[in-house]
């Protein structure tokens, strides 16, 4: 654990301050960070502004002088356009600097990055989290990191400042593959809660009394926590969109049949995740899921 006082000596650039990144770089803040902001629509900006941060105007206004470089973007081309793009992280980070990505994306893509960043002396972290909004809002992120062991140790206080739990996994990538599996289990037990909610729901048993229930047994699990109430409700402002949800469920399907294995429930979960989008659902959260099973099951 560090101190608010000798944290202020380390300044952090962070880029992305959408659902997530916003409260993680307030939160980066709250600890005593010097924390500098970038987004691309500036309400972001300000809205950091108001909580303590200073405002960039570009990624090399971020990032010169960074001690450590954070991104929260959406996808892997946007990770590659901001990190090894003209203008990007990679131009303007002084070498030593650690550049620690904690979207989501691919883990090919999170190698190929950290090579990138080793050619100009800056040291890559892949650390994506788990956890949703909330988490995010309450600094109790799992975050799984790839990357060296010394580079881990020596980002610990700013990791520790935004997650609960943080854990190195391997070197660079496997935080990401870790991701990967973190999704394939989350988009199954969204959708076997959906199953289990229309199942109830259909021989009219009380399905908040069920719930609860069923969260003291075996079944127990922090989706059920967190979403189940929502989802009775058919409430589905994201949280996690269902957009980034099925960017993962890609990355789920092509890391399985890069290593020769076989994914069938992923699979199916996959597809159904496909058809929330097309039918242009894709801004909801992803536990719409349950409009899916309502729709399959003839109860809309
Ligand atoms: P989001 O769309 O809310 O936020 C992304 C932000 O990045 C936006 O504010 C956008 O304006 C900004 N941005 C995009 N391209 C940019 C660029 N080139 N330069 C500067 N800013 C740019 O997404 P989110 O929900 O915060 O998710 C971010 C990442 O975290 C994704 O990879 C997602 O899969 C992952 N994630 C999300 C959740 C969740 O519950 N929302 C949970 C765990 C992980």
């Amino acid at each position: 654990m560090t101190s608010a006082a000798s944290n202020s000596g380390t300044s952090v650039g962070f880029i992305g301050l959408g659902i997530m990144g916003a409260p993680m770089a307030a939160n980066l803040v709250k600890k005593g960070f010097a924390v500098t902001g970038y987004n691309r629509s500036k309400p972001a900006v300000d809205r950091l502004v108001e909580r303590g941060g200073r405002a960039a105007q570009s990624i090399a206004d971020t990032v010169t002088g960074a001690d450590v470089v954070i991104t929260m973007l959406p996808d892997s081309p946007d990770v590659e356009a901001v990190a090894l793009g003209p203008g990007g992280v990679f131009e303007y980070a002084p070498a030593g600097c650690v550049y620690i990505d904690m979207s989501t994306i691919r883990p090919d893509v999170a190698r190929a990055v950290a090579e990138g960043g080793a050619v100009r002396g800056v040291r890559c972290l892949d650390a994506p989290v788990s956890g949703g909004e909330a988490g995010a809002i309450e600094a109790a992120l799992s975050i799984m990191v790839g990357g060296s062991g010394q580079d881990f140790a020596d980002s610990r206080a700013v990791l520790d400042a935004m997650g609960s739990t943080v854990v190195h996994v391997g070197g660079n990538g496997t935080g990401q593959l870790v991701k990967a599996a973190n999704q394939l289990m989350v988009a199954g037990i969204i959708e076997l809660l959906s199953e289990a909610i229309v199942l109830l729901e259909a021989h009219e048993v009380d399905a908040t009394a069920a719930l609860q229930v069923i969260g003291g047994g075996l079944a127990a699990n922090r989706v059920l926590d967190r979403k189940s109430a929502s989802m009775l409700a058919r409430q589905f402002k994201p949280g996690f969109r269902v957009d980034l949800h099925h960017k993962d469920l890609g990355i789920v399907l092509d890391t399985a049949r890069a290593a020769g294995v076989v994914l069938p429930v992923g699979a199916v979960v996959a597809q159904l995740m496909a058809a929330l989008k097309a039918q242009g659902s894709g801004n909801l959260d992803h536990s719409a899921l349950l409009t899916v099973v309502d729709q399959l099951s003839g109860r809309t």
